[in-house]
């Protein structure tokens, strides 16, 4: 169906809470499993339609921030959504403890059961006046940041706007905009250092309510952590201090030499002297090239991208009174189809959104008839599937980038790689952070120059007050929003580049394996979908040897 004929209708929550209620009264008295079954598949088809009409809604709204209508319905249903928690809360206990659930396992999986587990077990009413808390301070964070007003040459811009002068192929211009920047963050040091003291001390009181002694635990049930803890995790760490930092330490050198300066220091965010490669063209002539480019690809991707373009899947055009950002989202009522949102603005980031977010998209199609557990996939699997995307579709860059299409596939290659230690001293950060939670925000921030040391040897920070103290973290704001979360990137970063390796070696292997992967979906847990497709499960020593020589190999390096 087209996006523009798909029918929006405001949900009625009292009824929507009557039913619930009716539906989890009604499966744990079912007698028998056709009765059972014919009641979670009633409140599956209730909640799909629930979740369509929040989706349309959020769209329409995103897509034009100006229109009244769909204004209003938004702020309704933020209002509203939070008024079902409980009563879903009472149907998911109903199937966790369903006597059929030997039954409903062989339909829905042994994940889906695993996440139910996390959710209820690690609950308790008691919290709840704490996690009110806990959303106050992050949206206390998230203004103060979104406010910053940072004086530029006569103007007033916040900090999303400096990036252009940070990234500026002038040197100066970079040095001076870091300045300008990292300035904000010691101005309001004292109050940033507050709110996170106040979020650590918070979410080990809702750890102490479940009876444990910190945080950490929570906070992976919380991340839906089905599979794997703490100590593989750490292993994952260990690998990559020993194999991607030397490597990131090398691409460091090579960037040097081609940017052309004697010493890179922090400001040096370019990659190209000339600046960093742009798309040539329209968006719709973009667009254009992406349905060549996926037609070319595979059959798959071929009818899922002439599917998206005919059912209006994309609103991609930058527009004045369209929200900010980007994201991919699907439809449950429609048969569970994509839809990706963003805005074009000329940069590099327009081509991201026809590789990552059609990645995750892509995924979404393929999987599109399985039952909603199965599509319940967590954040370190559903990034795969996108990043992956960005490898795959490497041979087609000619089509965006013209003659610099080398520079782009060298750029994403670097940023790639040099992401992957980043992100994984913001984890190591977090794990010392909330296993030790009465460090004081000077003795965080001396941590924080440590991991510096083991992560980023070759970074230098100058003359950069904010940064030589150990400040830096204090602008990743999944660091104060969703803890523990950053690794999933990192995992996800790993796999994809196993599959640019196996590419290297035989790209029709490599993407057959890639197309069963993402059909998996949640079937299986993480640690075991990997390996049924020819993937290493990141979480043991030296597995990440052959992908990052294979790499070096390949890149002369
Ligand atoms: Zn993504």
């Amino acid at each position: 169906m087209k996006f523009s004929e798909i029918k929006y209708e405001r949900p009625d929550y009292e009824a929507i809470n009557k039913e619930t209620l009716r539906l989890a009264k009604a499966l744990a008295e079912a007698d028998s499993w056709e009765t059972a079954k014919k009641v979670h598949e009633e409140y599956s088809k209730k909640y799909n339609h629930f979740e369509s009409m929040l989706t349309v809604c959020h769209i329409r709204h995103d897509i034009d921030t100006t229109d009244a209508f769909y204004e209003a319905e938004q702020d309704y249903n933020d209002e509203m959504s939070p008024t079902l928690a409980e009563s879903n809360l009472e149907y998911q206990k109903a199937f966790y403890h369903s006597k059929f659930r030997p039954e409903f396992e062989k339909i829905v999986g042994p994940v889906a059961y695993k996440n139910l587990e996390l959710a209820i077990e690690y609950f308790k009413p008691e919290m709840v006046p704490y996690m009110q808390e806990e959303n106050a301070l992050v949206t206390r964070y998230e203004k103060l940041i979104a406010q910053a007003k940072i004086d530029w040459e006569g103007e007033t811009l916040n900090l999303s706007l400096m990036t252009k002068y940070t990234t500026s192929p002038d040197r100066e211009t970079r040095k001076k905009a870091f300045a300008k920047t990292t300035g904000f963050f010691m101005d309001n040091r004292a109050e940033l250092d507050e709110i996170y003291d106040k979020l650590v001390k918070n979410r080990t009181a809702q750890a102490k309510v479940l009876g444990f002694d910190t945080y950490t635990k929570l906070g992976y049930a919380k991340m839906n952590r089905n599979d794997y803890g703490p100590e593989e995790v750490k292993t994952f760490r260990e690998e990559v201090k020993k194999t991607l930092v030397p490597l990131a330490t090398k691409l460091h050198e090579e960037r040097r030499k081609r940017i052309g300066v004697d010493h890179l220091y922090y400001y040096d965010t370019i990659s190209f002297k000339n600046g960093n490669p742009t798309p040539e063209g329209t968006p719709e002539e973009i667009l254009e090239k992406g349905r060549k480019m996926y037609e070319e690809l595979s059959p798959e991707t071929g009818e899922f991208i002439n599917f998206m373009l005919a059912n209006e899947r994309f609103d991609v055009l930058g527009r004045k009174t369209k929200r900010a950002g980007g994201y991919m989202t699907s439809i449950p009522d429609d048969e569970n189809t994509p839809f990706v949102f963003a805005n074009f603005n000329g940069t590099v980031g327009d081509v991201d959104v026809i590789t990552h977010e059609c990645g995750h998209a892509f995924q979404g199609y393929l999987t599109r008839h399985d039952c909603n557990e199965y599509r319940d996939i967590t954040m370190e699997t559903a990034e795969i599937h996108s990043m992956s995307m960005e490898f795959f579709t490497e041979k087609w860059m000619e089509l965006f980038f013209g003659s610099r299409a080398d520079d782009y596939r060298m750029y994403h290659l670097e940023d790639a790689i040099c992401f992957i230690p980043y992100g994984c001293m913001v984890d190591e950060f977090q794990h010392i952070v909330y296993e030790n939670p009465d460090m004081t925000p000077e003795e965080r921030r001396m941590a924080w120059v440590k991991l510096e040391k083991e992560y980023r040897p070759h970074m230098d920070y100058g003359d950069n007050e904010c940064y030589l103290t150990g400040g830096l973290w204090q602008r990743q704001s999944h660091i104060y929003s969703v803890p523990f979360y950053y690794i999933d990137y990192c995992l996800a970063q790993t796999v994809s580049l196993q599959y640019k390796a196996w590419m290297e070696e035989n790209f029709d292997e490599a993407w057959a394996s890639y197309v069963e992967f993402c059909k998996q979906g949640a079937r299986d847990f993480y640690s075991k979908s990997l390996p049924k497709v020819g993937l290493n499960v990141p979480f043991k020593e030296g597995c990440l040897d052959k992908t990052v020589k294979t790499i070096m190999d390949k890149a002369g390096l």
